[in-house]
């Protein structure tokens, strides 16, 4: 059930003598679940990419699971006498963090690892690595650093980079997005849930295809007919906020 194809290699043509010459090794397809009514696609963070915040596998089976118990693959197979459209197939994807290289942003369903930031007991030595570790120039090292939680995007980085210990994961867990996709009216998804746990994954995950079953549509569509309420019942009972990021 894993797909993992190999591409195929492509001529490409060097900078100094313009000669064709094989690319490099081909790199392999996205890993993940590909099946007739659903693909989840899992980011590298699945075979060790070092910026993985979360068991990227793990929450790509805790997906898989929740879309076989929601009984979608019998649902599209009862329309076996009508033809299967590709679009009706549930698209989902799993990053293990904010980079988001399995593009969740395009799936109907989709789940970022992410870590918050904080301050131990631990002094800071003043090495400013963690301030030029951050991308988004969150963090003002004075005689202890300063984190703005409007620009930190809870990629983790800076406590990976810090030596001494002064920051620290304050907290990790899943966002969750919903309601991606391409096509004629692109659209990028919405976040569902901000601050979660497994059980609220598994819990949007349900909520999300009951719904998309219930109105025979992508969960965009829905969400950009009707907005964000029909979904947010189901949601109101799972761990984390619901909606966007708090500041706070
Ligand atoms: S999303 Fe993050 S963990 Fe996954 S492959 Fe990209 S950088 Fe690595
Ligand atoms: S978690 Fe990432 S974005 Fe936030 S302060 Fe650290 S390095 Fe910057
Ligand atoms: S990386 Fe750690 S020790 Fe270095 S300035 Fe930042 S918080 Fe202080």
């Amino acid at each position: 059930m894993t797909a993992n194809a190999v591409a195929t290699p492509c001529p490409t043509m060097t900078e100094r003598s313009g000669v064709e010459r094989p690319a490099a090794a081909p790199t392999a397809a996205p890993l993940g679940y590909l099946t007739p009514h659903y693909e989840i696609r899992l980011c590298r963070g699945a075979t060790g990419c070092p910026n993985a915040l979360i068991d990227v596998r793990s929450v790509g089976e805790l997906v898989r699971e929740a879309v076989e118990a929601s009984g979608w693959c019998e649902h599209l197979a009862e329309r076996a006498n009508r033809p299967l459209l590709l679009h009706q197939k549930f698209r989902a994807a799993v990053a293990g963090c904010p980079n988001a290289c399995s593009e969740p942003q395009i799936r109907d369903f989709g789940v970022v690892g992410w870590t918050q930031p904080g301050t131990g007991e631990r002094a800071c030595n003043q090495c400013m690595e963690c301030e030029a570790v951050c991308r988004e120039g969150a963090i003002v090292v004075e005689d202890e650093p300063h984190i703005d939680r409007e620009r930190c995007v809870d990629c983790g980085a800076c406590v990976r980079a810090c030596p001494s210990g002064t920051l620290v994961a304050a907290q990790t867990g899943y966002r969750v997005l919903g309601g991606g996709k391409l096509g004629r009216h692109p659209r990028l998804a919405d976040t569902l849930l901000e601050r979660t746990d497994a059980a609220g994954v598994r819990a949007a995950a349900r909520a999300a295809l009951g719904l998309m079953r219930q109105r025979e549509a992508r969960l965009g569509e829905i969400l950009e007919r009707e907005g964000p309420e029909p979904l947010c019942g189901a949601l109101s009972n799972c761990p984390g906020p619901v909606g966007p990021k708090e500041t706070q």
